[in-house]
Formats: structure tokens, sequence, C-alpha cells
């Protein structure tokens, strides 16, 4: 029998982590065992998802750890982690542009990247992409509509695929009257209809942020022009991603809107094993979809146009969106102010390519001074 698959799990006390921990758990110590885990500043959370995997390494990035057992610290710390912990896959469930750099230190290593956090690829997905190309490694995504791209990508490859449909949910407020935007509160836009997931995602679902972020996320890890990248609303979420081959004809990936499926097959690849999760039958299941509202949705084709104008704007996109959105659940910004203050950042001069990671991190900071900017600019 094979060894077991050694695992870091970072971001372990996310919605990501705490699913990766169950689907480990559930593939069973003979085919995956963790070696290491993250958090931020949730020490008692990072302790807890320990007790299963004593001799796992620890890293706590975001605070000082009073237990003994917590051996790395900070940014640097998680890097650190990545590093030394000699895992053969690390799911990377990072929330936000903190998870750029140990996605980087992970395929370094030469560990396979199972890639939950986007902001990696929206940020630097060609210099990542190439990165795994010279050392030999993978980028498998576990976002689920790349997840299900990445799998009929596999099956039929780059030539034979015309065009990708990610799908969306449409969020919280995609029946809401428009006229009555303006009065959405944080607790309203933090509820999710169909999935459960951190804050910050789940307010980027409602806004469409989130399948910006998605489209970007796709050109990058796919290698495909933004105009073939397309996005159909369908409120069930069960049809999570499509492609149409060269002969017109769509494919489909259809299940469960489970988290842990995408989670077990980016440990498991390229082996495809028996799941415990996310079976669905069709019977008596109705399927919707339809092309998002521009006016409900502003951030979806904001994206578009950070593509078009490149890799900077891309940075840019990203940054400003956690920024208003940080603001948002702070009470400073109003719903509405999201989307002004990522178009007034894209409005910006941003390179057409960044070349470095310093230069990533560099237009990374440069679009939230702006964005901080504009918060101040719009009253609630
Ligand atoms: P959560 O907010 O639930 O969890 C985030 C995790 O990252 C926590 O473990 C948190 O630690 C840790 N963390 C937070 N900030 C930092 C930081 N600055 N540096 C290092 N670690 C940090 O987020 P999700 O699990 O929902 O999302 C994680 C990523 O996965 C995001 O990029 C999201 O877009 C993506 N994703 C999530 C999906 C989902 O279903 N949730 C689906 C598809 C993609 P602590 O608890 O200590 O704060
Ligand atoms: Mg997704």
């Amino acid at each position: 029998m094979p060894a077991p698959i050694r695992v870091a799990v970072l971001g372990a006390t996310g919605s990501i982590g705490t699913q990766t921990l169950e689907a480990i758990a559930a593939l069973g110590p003979d085919r995956a065992v963790v070696v290491a885990l993250s958090a931020h500043s949730d020490e008692e959370g990072l302790l807890a998802a320990a007790r299963a995997w004593p001799v796992a390494e620890l890293a706590l990035s975001g605070a000082s750890a009073r237990d003994p057992r917590v051996v790395h610290g900070g940014a640097e710390g998680l890097v650190r982690l990545v590093e030394r912990c000699g895992a053969d896959v690390v799911v990377n469930g990072v929330a936000g542009a903190a998870g750029l750099m140990p996605s980087l230190a992970a395929i370094r290593s030469g560990a396979r990247l199972a890639l939950a956090n986007k902001e990696t690829m929206v940020m630097a997905g060609s210099l990542v992409m190439d990165e795994a190309r010279r050392r030999g490694t993978r980028v498998i995504p576990v976002d689920s509509e790349h997840a299900a791209v990445f799998a009929l990508h596999e099956r039929f490859g780059a030539d034979s695929i015309e065009e990708l449909v990610l799908t969306a949910s449409g969020g919280v407020f995609r029946d809401r009257p428009l006229g009555s935007f303006g009065s959405i509160t944080v607790a309203e836009a933090t509820r999710h209809p169909n999935w459960s997931m951190g804050a910050k995602i789940t307010i980027d679902s409602a806004t469409m942020a989130n399948k910006g972020l998605e489209v970007i996320e796709a050109v990058r890890l796919f290698g495909i022009a933004p105009e073939r990248v397309k996005v159909l609303v369908h409120p069930q979420s069960r049809v999570h991603a499509l492609v149409r081959t060269t002969d017109g004809t769509l494919y489909a990936q259809v299940s469960e809107p489970d988290m842990r499926v995408p989670i077990q097959n980016a440990i498991t690849w390229p082996a495809l094993e028996p799941c415990a999760f996310g079976r669905l039958d069709l019977a008596g299941a109705r399927l919707e979809f339809s092309e998002p509202e521009a006016a409900r949705y502003p951030l979806l084709d904001l994206a578009y146009e950070a593509l078009r104008s490149g890799e900077g704007a891309c940075v840019a996109y990203n940054a400003a969106d956690e920024v208003a959105v940080e603001a948002f659940r702070s009470g400073t910004l109003p719903y509405l102010g999201i989307a002004r203050v990522v178009e007034a950042v894209l409005a910006g001069r941003w390179p057409a390519r960044v070349a470095t990671f310093d230069e990533v991190l560099a237009a990374d900071a440069a679009a939230r001074a702006a964005a901080r900017n504009a918060v101040k600019g719009i009253h609630v």
C-alpha cells in the first residue's frame, strides 16, 4: 500500500480548513495524514484541530501563542511552517491576500498546492503557474467552480475547450428589489442561501465580487481568454461549472454544494476515490440558469474590466474589494459603496504586467491606500 498523503492545512480554523479536516478524517489515516496546521488568531481552535494530529507542526500567524506547541509565529512563521513540514499537499484555506506567500512557499517546496485561496491566482496567477511549472508541481483548484472545470479540462485538454461557464448562486440579494439596496445591513449580507463560508466570501457572493475574482482565477489557472469565460446565475448551486467543447457540446459537473468533494479530490489527485459527501439524486431537481443582471452585480463587470486592463488592475480589484468589504463590515461604508470603491481604484493607473512578487505586493499596497481614500469620500 502506498504511504499516506502528508497534508498541511493552512487556515485550519476556517470554513475550508475545518471541511478539509473532515475530508481527511473521512479518507482515513491510511490514505491521508495531517503534518501541519495554521490559524491566524484563534489559538484555541488551532489546538482543538491539533488534538487529532498530535505530531502536526503548528503556526499562529496573527497573535502571539501561549501554548509552547505552537512553534511558528507571524506571517513569516506561516511560510516557515510550509517550508519545513515536508507536506506532499498543502491545502491553502487562508482568507485574503495573506494566502499568496504561503502558496508560493508550498510550490517552492515542491508540494502540490490544493488551492482554495483564490487571491493567490488573482494577484499573481501567471507568476505562480510559471513557478509550479519550473518546480514540476501542480496547482489543483479547490474553489468548487474551478475544481469542476479542472476535472473536465483534464479529460478534454485545453485545445478541445471553447469556453468555460462558471455558475453563481446570485447570492442573498438575487431577488431583492434594487431600490432597497441602499439599506442593506451587514447581517443581511453575511447570510448565504446555499453555502456556509467565511464572512468575506459570503459578502462577495452577495455582490458577485466573488464571481469576479473567480473569472480572473479561471483565466489564470486555465490560460484562457477572458471573453471565453462566462457566468450564469444558477440559484440551486448544483451545477458548479460547465465547459463547452469545440463541437459545441456543454459538459457539466453536478453535485450537492459540499466543499468536501473538491477538497478530497484535490488531496488525492490524480486518483479519484470514493467520497462520503456530495452525492446528488437528480430526480425531481429543478435546475435554472439565467444571465447575471449588470445593475445588480456591478462588481462582475468590473472584474472583466480589470482583466482587460491587465495584471496590476487585477491585483487592485482584489485589494480594493478587501478594503471595501472590511469598511462595510465595520459600518464605515454602505453596501452600495463597495462597488464604488473598487470602480474608483480601478480608474487609477495599474501596470499591465506584474513581473515579480515584489511588484505584486507594491500594487496591492498602492491599491489598498487608494481604496482607503475612496472609502473616506463615501458617507454611510
Ligand atoms: P474563513 O474566514 O472561514 O477562514 C479563514 C482562515 O484563514 C482561518 O483559519 C483564519 O484563522 C485564517 N486567516 C485569516 N486571516 C489570515 C491571515 N491574515 N493570515 C493567515 N491566516 C489567516 O474563510 P474561508 O474558509 O471561507 O475562505 C478561505 C479561502 O478559501 C478564501 O480565499 C476563500 O475565497 C476561499 N474559498 C472558500 C470557500 C468556502 O466554502 N468557504 C469556497 C471557495 C473558496 P483564524 O480563525 O485564526 O482567524
Ligand atoms: Mg467558488
